[in-house]
């Protein structure tokens, strides 16, 4: 059988305090896991793209999403893992080794049997031997008949490996291990239009196709269902993939957010482009910085549309404004270009499309070995690697070895020692020579092959 093109999405769920989030915190760091940089997601994440053993996938925490109010509680837990259920390649229940199971968990484990939906149970704050045989000889845990729960301790990192081990068994061999693999249909380019519900993601498709083919409406998070539209403009074919279409209703209003959460971590895949939408008097929220995380994560191309343009009261520095405070929220990302739109008058809804056609356009630019390495040289010249641990860090040659994504391989004496500030002055250059607006970059540093590279 055929791998499905994209990455699994594994999410955790569960009642609340039992270790979720600190558990997804454990999870994702792993050797490999990328280190991003853009603050309050640090503080903040619910989503990550994680690695294990050569293989990825896109982990995804419900814990900040649960109302903190106790009448609720129970309702939202049980509507995420439905949810999840929905949603996800493989669900993870976690439970707290140290007291007794709740109602609600016993129903989420029926769920998961009844739905047959790959599951892992986890039991979590076993932190000691002590607690283990407790576990093993819980009876209670059986009757949520999910087979063995699996003890770990997210707080002291017990067997964090033998769970990643677990999660890539139970994923078994149907999805691709690396973003860079996922191939996007060719025959058109394909921009996905994401945003928070309300923003104007359908008005703005709408105004684009210039028919009232799609329902725009009021009310946020209405059903309807994710909706791709072709158009041709300038003589290219692009398919906007529309992710307004929620269709699900969920009675907490956190859940929304979790559902959508888990809806983009799959949609963004399929496109080259993802055009964010906010709306310019409510400014840029956590979830939009989410999905821009997201986007960078897996290689996509961003542009972010700021919406609404026309109700906003202008002077002739508004949107100059208004950009130093995008620049300020999204730092130290600076690639993402930035287009001011009225979906309601039309104002410049064809900037923000020929903005995505650039963006993919710099996504598939190939430069070529030649002029990177004399681009390197000077790079280097400019600003030589320092030594660290008396070490003399050398870089002798560059090369891009793919487009769409684009990924560059710099070979090195050291490749493990170069630091993370001069891996991103590297960056940095290279987007000053080569541009790649909106466009996220892999750098990647090996060892020097001796025999093919001895003499650059
Ligand atoms: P969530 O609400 O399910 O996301 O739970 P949190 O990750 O916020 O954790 C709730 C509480 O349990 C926090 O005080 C954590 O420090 C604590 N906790 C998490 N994992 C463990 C663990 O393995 N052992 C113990 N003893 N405490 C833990
Ligand atoms: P979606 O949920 O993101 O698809 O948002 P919709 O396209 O359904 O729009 C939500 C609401 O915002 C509707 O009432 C639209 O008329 C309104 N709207 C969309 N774009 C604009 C715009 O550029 N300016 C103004 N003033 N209203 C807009």
């Amino acid at each position: 059988m055929s791998k499905k093109n994209r990455l699994p999405v594994v999410a955790i769920v569960g009642r609340p305090n039992v270790g979720k989030s600190t558990l997804f915190n454990r999870l994702i760091q792993t050797d490999d896991a990328i280190v991003h940089e853009t603050p309050g997601v640090t503080r903040d994440r619910h989503y990550e793209m994680t690695d294990w053993n050569g293989r990825c996938f896109m982990l995804v925490d419900t814990g900040g999403y649960i109302p903190e109010s106790k009448s609720v509680m129970d309702i939202a837990v049980r509507e995420q893992a439905e949810i999840a259920i929905d949603e996800a390649d493989l669900v993870i229940l976690t439970v707290d080794a140290q007291s007794v199971l709740t109602v609600a968990e016993l129903q989420i484990a029926e769920m998961l049997k009844r739905t047959g939906k790959p599951s892992l149970l986890v039991a979590n704050k076993a932190d000691n031997e002590k607690i283990i045989q407790s576990v093993a000889a819980d009876t209670e845990l059986y009757r949520l008949g999910l087979g063995d729960a699996l003890t770990v301790s997210a707080i002291h990192g017990r067997s964090i490996g033998d769970l990643l081990d677990l999660v890539i068994e139970r994923l078994g061999d149907d999805y691709l291990s690396s973003a860079e693999d996922i191939i996007t249909d060719d025959t058109y380019i394909n921009v996905a239009v994401i945003g928070k519900p309300n923003v104007g993601k359908s008005s703005f498709v709408n105004a684009i196709v210039g028919s009232q083919k799609l329902i725009v409406t009021d009310i946020p998070g209405t059903t309807r269902d994710a909706i791709d539209t072709d158009v041709e403009y300038h003589g290219k074919k692009i398919k906007l993939i529309d992710t307004a279409g929620l269709r699900r209703k969920t009675k907490i209003k956190e859940n929304l957010e979790f559902y959508s959460t888990l809806r983009t971590a799959k949609t963004i895949q399929a496109c080259d482009v993802a055009l964010l939408i906010i709306d310019a008097a409510e400014g840029l929220a956590m979830q939009d910085i989410r999905v821009m995380e997201q986007a960078r994560t897996l290689k996509k191309g961003i542009v972010l549309a700021i919406n609404k343009w026309d109700i906003i009261e202008k002077d002739g520095k508004t949107s100059l404004h208004y950009e130093r405070n995008l620049d300020k929220a999204l730092a130290p990302t600076t690639y993402i270009p930035y287009v001011f739109i009225s979906a309601k008058t039309g104002q410049r809804v064809k900037k923000a499309l020929d903005a995505a056609l650039k963006v993919h356009t710099e996504r598939m630019k190939s430069v070529s070995t030649a002029k990177l390495n004399i681009f390197l040289k000077q790079a280097i010249e400019k600003n030589h690697p320092p030594a660290v641990r008396g070490k003399d860090i050398r870089i002798n040659y560059l090369t891009q070895i793919k487009a769409r994504p684009p990924v560059f391989a710099f070979f090195s004496n050291f490749p493990e020692l170069i630091p993370a500030n001069y891996r991103q002055y590297l960056e940095k250059q290279l987007r000053e020579s080569y541009g790649f607006e909106g466009v996220p970059l892999s750098l990647t540093f090996r060892k020097k092959n001796k025999d093919r590279h001895e003499k650059n």
